[in-house]
């Protein structure tokens, strides 16, 4: 499938200069979203996973059905002050602004294999930022895994070393 006859570019969104690349076309196509999570899945066959953390808001819709598909759970990584329970925070730069993320404390287990998954790497600067809350309460990361990744943001060089999966390149 050519995912990215799904995918649609917005021009200066949030900002003049940004081409925002809008996956909400592709999940609005049961089956180009179907077969984006099911390959993102299969790229994952050789990997032994615990949980997958997502980041809000879109990566719930990409980390909760690979989640569901590969039958582990889901540990959502929230906006700072939206997690009811017990929470380790930290800050971090986005491609444009600033922000904050929250995991539950108890959310995994010590040394449990975790990947990260997200409709996007731009920087890597809250997959790296995701990668510290997760080894903060104790978990493994094993990988991280994307929709969409722009190569030209160089976003993996700030992953440690990490196993990076993009279905689709810009
Ligand atoms: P990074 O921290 O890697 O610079 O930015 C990635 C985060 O910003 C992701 O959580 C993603 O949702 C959001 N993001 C940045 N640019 C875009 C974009 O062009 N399209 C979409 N869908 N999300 C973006």
């Amino acid at each position: 499938m050519n995912y990215k006859d799904y995918i649609r570019v917005i021009e200066d969104f949030p900002q003049p200069g940004i081409r925002f690349k809008d996956i909400t076309t592709l999940l609005g196509d049961g089956q180009a979203y179907r077969a984006a999570i099911e390959e993102m899945k299969a790229a994952l066959k050789d990997k032994q996973i615990d949980l997958i953390a997502g980041p809000e808001a879109r990566g719930f819709v990409i980390g909760a059905p690979l989640a569901l598909a590969l039958g582990v759970g889901f540990v959502p990584i929230r906006k700072s002050g939206k997690l009811p329970g017990e929470t380790v925070e930290a800050s971090y730069d986005l491609e444009y602004g600033k922000d904050k993320l929250a995991i539950h404390k108890d959310a995994i287990a010590p040394g449990q294999r975790v990947l990260i998954a997200d409709d996007l790497l731009a920087t890597g600067g809250t997959i790296a930022t995701t990668m510290d809350l997760i080894r903060q309460v104790g978990g493994e990361v094993v990988g991280a895994s994307f929709l969409i990744e722009l190569t030209y943001l160089n976003g993996r060089e700030k992953l440690d070393g990490t196993d990076v999966f993009s279905l689709i390149q810009y």
